[in-house]
């Protein structure tokens, strides 16, 4: 029974020292948040100024707590990205470029040719040191995408099939789904593995 009774006025003695503890950690935080002012703003250290500073307290306690907003605002905005992500994804594909509307194989290739990393002597040559020389079989420039589609005088039979009249390289690198299906056509009939 006593030691109940000790546990019971134990018990309930510590439940004012806890709300006396939690009071004096709520005044020392605040007190503390007081004492860094000062510290932050070192002109704040006068004596009228811990006066003026507790009443933008709540003002500067509201930076602290715009923190932890930030810091909600933070996975909030992450939330909206990812929504918008999943709305994007949701969305249909608005196929401005009809790259996408090709086969496999064809986007292969035609991105080889857009981006450069493909498999002709001057990519070869100088990324990989793979190809003895990055000039064409012509002799006459490097060989490269642009050569290739434009201008190697090897392929000029091929060229003048898909395109009997001179084309920029850019309609036949970013035209319409006609333009890169032609594209592809001339590298398959060419010969040539890029
Ligand atoms: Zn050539």
């Amino acid at each position: 029974m006593l030691k109940t009774e000790d546990a019971g006025r134990t018990a309930h003695s510590n439940k004012p020292r806890v709300h006396v503890l939690t009071q004096m950690m709520t005044q020392s935080t605040s007190t503390d948040g007081n004492g860094a002012r000062p510290l932050r703003t070192p002109q704040g250290g006068a004596a009228s100024g811990p006066m003026p500073q507790r009443d933008p307290a709540p003002t500067t306690g509201g930076p602290s707590r715009p923190s932890c907003h930030a810091r909600g605002r933070g996975r909030r905005v992450t939330g909206t990205t990812t929504t918008r992500k999943i709305k994007a994804l949701m969305r249909p594909r608005t196929n401005r470029d009809d790259y996408h509307t090709l086969s496999r194989e064809q986007q292969v290739n035609l991105i080889r040719l857009r981006t450069g990393h493909n498999r002709l002597n001057a990519h070869m040559n100088r990324k990989f040191k793979l190809a003895p020389s990055p000039t064409c079989a012509c002799g006459q420039e490097d060989q490269t995408a642009e050569h290739i589609l434009q201008r190697c005088p090897l392929l000029d039979e091929e060229r003048k099939e898909v395109w009997p009249s001179p084309t920029p390289l850019q309609t036949k690198l970013y035209g319409s789904r006609q333009e890169l299906e032609k594209t592809t056509t001339f590298i398959t009939s060419a010969g040539l593995i890029v």
